[in-house]
């Protein structure tokens, strides 16, 4: 049998697989040597997914109230009760809690459902928890969410920066990129984090800064860039908002950092030193009261110097999601439209809905995800529709979240398994295709969109998720508007939907692949937009932005720590993260013994100083307790982690160990523009168990 090209479902990275159906009936994985993102390599996750697809535990029916039901009669439920719902309370008293994990046809359709039709912009995604500071960044910078450069940067950058990126075990395929540059090249590797991970292994700098003060520590780039005579007259001709910026940097107190005069000298004077310089950002950065104001921080640097959008210089934020950025290019955040529109012009509003032929658009933003929850748990949100998500786990606050949604009056969770913490609250659960049996498009962190191509049957009455959607949409009364025959149909019209945001200026502008016949889809080679590559497949380098004036925007920022400070009841900073070999809450890489036994339970990282003090041994119990939860985990002494801080994994649900749900202690801090929740800068207290 040939092998077949598809995508791996978990991170943005976006490696290329192959797949070869197996004599035992699943599949045999390999890189695809020719997909731009990896050429051909794999990480442990990736390289494991044959372990991973097997029926076990998978849902194979739809069910209401747990008693298996046919398709027509379930779907037509969750359509009466949406409809029912939207005509005695409003539109906005239903929601969707979508997923980066979700193929762009599947977003797309769920986004024109819910937008366009039901007249609601409550649809939000997980990837609100993800990189939702990004996309506020690069909106406030440049006018429109778009990343300015490329994967090949990283080959021929001199210098590379991670900042709250542990890349080699959250984008492992990214972190040989590099590794190989600095084989090839000698490019110098800085790593910017609060802990000490696997990325700061050879590592040229490592500044362990205090958690939350990433952007005093760019503004003292910022100032030093300045002082240096490092900025760029020509760039900053071409900016808004550089004085103010400058002005606001230079009063920074840079002991906010907690780093010394040498290690602060010694970062500028490396990336001051070296042109070619791309500073990669992630879930440090993103998952902050002042996420959106970290992002911002670390552009105003790259604008400044001009060093953005030019062959291995510029700022990059890698997606944690395989579809984040398809999810972005839809609109599926309760703030935006399609195609990189934005709600709040008339304009645009009136171009998409009379390209959709729908009865209306939404003139506000909906429900950010942790507000979503909240309006849930106040009896404002009554019906619900959560794909391929796990709140209950997930978000902050869980406990008050699994609360909120078991009294939801009508909970809708399509997944491929029925047993997660949220589905088991489902009033009705839809059984979904899942990775390896479905067809649609993801885009990655630098902008390819790819193929994800069915090698395997779905299994019982699993349907794509678009499937599902479709059809309660023309139950629902807009037949013609959801007739769609398969993922090639909805894919075109997305392109072709793209082409009018072209025509306002936007950059996310696919129409070249509107026309594309299902031959052509079934064959689509991974294409990174802007698919014409006018500007090298890179934006910026000409300094013009898509704001209405054209111009890039520096903004001017005041330092500001986590939303809250520790206090005697609560004197630990508890920092969250992933680990290398799980994915989220381990549906999937739960099911592989191989990746299991790297890290096998959920654990506290705790700094030799606080063990000692409070009588805590290696590898014994610890309590962790938060105003809005507790966990009960093994603990790890290390001085990877500063004293008075704790770090401890995401994965763990209340199915595998009850206890590791950490999440439950995380409060609902978010960032006042992005609406991202602070899983990074909890208070807790730590004892033993
Ligand atoms: Fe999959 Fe990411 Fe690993 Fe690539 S780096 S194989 S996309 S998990």
């Amino acid at each position: 049998m040939t092998e077949i090209r598809s995508t791996c479902p978990y991170c943005g990275v976006g490696c290329g697989v192959l797949l070869k159906r197996d004599t035992a009936g699943g599949l045999e994985i390999r890189g695809d040597p020719d997909h731009p993102a990896n050429r051909g390599r794999l990480c442990s996750k990736g390289s494991a997914l044959g372990e991973t697809l097997g029926l076990e535990g998978r849902l194979l029916s739809p069910q209401v109230n747990g008693i298996e039901s046919g398709w027509d009669e379930t779907l037509q439920l969750v359509a009466d009760r949406f409809k029912q719902t939207v005509a005695d309370h409003g539109p906005d008293s239903v929601a969707f809690y979508v997923s980066g994990q979700m193929l762009t046809e599947d977003y797309y359709v769920a986004n024109k459902l819910m937008k366009g039709f039901i007249g609601s912009a409550n649809i939000d995604t997980n990837s609100r928890l993800c990189m939702a500071s990004t996309v506020a960044g690069h909106r406030r910078a440049f006018g429109t969410d778009t990343v300015p450069g490329t994967y090949d940067d990283l080959d021929e950058a001199d210098l590379v920066v991670l900042v709250g990126s542990n890349l080699a075990w959250c984008h492992p395929v990214l972190f040989q990129r590099v590794l190989t540059a600095r084989k090839a090249r000698g490019t110098k590797l800085v790593v910017i984090d609060p802990r000490r991970t696997a990325s700061c292994d050879g590592a040229d700098l490592h500044l362990p800064l205090a958690i939350g003060s990433d952007v005093a520590l760019f503004n003292v780039l910022l100032t030093e860039i300045r002082r240096a005579a490092a900025d760029n007259p020509d760039a900053l001709a071409r900016v808004e908002g550089s004085a103010e910026t400058f002005a606001a940097a230079a009063a920074t107190d840079p002991s906010v950092t907690g780093l010394d005069e040498a290690q602060l000298r010694a970062f500028c004077k490396l990336w001051i030193g070296h042109e070619k310089v791309v500073t990669i950002f992630s879930q440090g950065v993103n998952q902050s009261s002042a996420g959106t104001d970290k992002v911002n921080a670390i552009l105003n640097c790259h604008i400044a110097t001009g060093r953005i959008g030019k062959p291995g210089m510029g700022p990059f934020s890698v997606t944690g999601q395989p579809n984040a950025m398809g999810g972005r290019e839809v609109g599926g955040l309760a703030n935006m439209l399609a195609c990189h529109m934005a709600l709040e012009n008339p304009a645009h509003r009136s171009a998409v809905r009379t390209f959709w032929n729908a009865p209306q658009i939404p003139d506000r933003p909906g429900l950010k995800a942790v507000d979503m929850f909240r309006a849930v748990d106040e009896g404002r949100i009554k019906a619900l529709w959560i794909m391929h998500s796990n709140p209950a786990v997930t978000l902050p606050q869980a406990d008050a979240v699994r609360e909120a949604i078991a009294a939801c009056p009508f909970t809708v969770v399509s997944d491929i398994t029925g047993n997660t913490d949220t589905a088991r609250l489902a009033h009705v659960l839809l059984p979904a295709s899942a990775w390896g049996e479905k067809s649609g498009t993801v885009t990655n962190s630098d902008r390819t969109i790819s193929r994800q191509r069915a090698a395997l049957p779905a299994p019982g009455k699993a349907r794509p998720d678009w499937w599902q959607m479709a059809d309660v949409g023309r139950r629902m009364g807009w037949s013609g508007e959801f007739d769609y025959t398969g993922p090639a149909e909805i894919f075109r019209e997305h392109a072709a939907l793209s082409g009018i945001a072209g025509g306002f200026g936007l950059d996310f502008d696919i129409s070249a692949l509107a026309a594309i016949s299902d031959a052509e889809y079934d064959t689509l080679r991974p294409t990174r937009w802007p698919v014409a590559a006018k500007r090298g497949g890179r934006f910026f380098a000409d300094g013009k932005s898509f704001h209405e004036d054209g111009r890039l925007r520096m903004i001017a920022l005041t330092p500001r720590g986590p939303a809250a400070a520790p206090s005697a009841s609560y004197p630990f900073r508890l920092n969250t993260g992933r680990i290398r070999d799980q994915w989220h809450t381990m549906t999937r890489t739960g099911r592989s013994p191989r990746l299991s036994a790297h890290l096998a339970e959920p654990f506290a990282e705790i700094h030799p100083s606080d063990a000692a003090r409070l009588g805590i041994a290696a590898d014994t119990l610890v309590r962790l307790t938060s105003p809005s939860g507790r966990a009960i985990l093994r603990a790890q002494i290390t001085d990877a982690v500063q004293p008075e801080t704790v770090f401890a994994p995401m994965h763990w649900t209340g199915e595998t160990a009850p206890s590791g749900r950490i999440d439950a202690l995380v409060a609902s801090a978010i960032d006042p523009v992005s609406g991202q929740p602070e899983s990074k800068a909890a208070l807790c207290d730590l004892q033993p168990y």
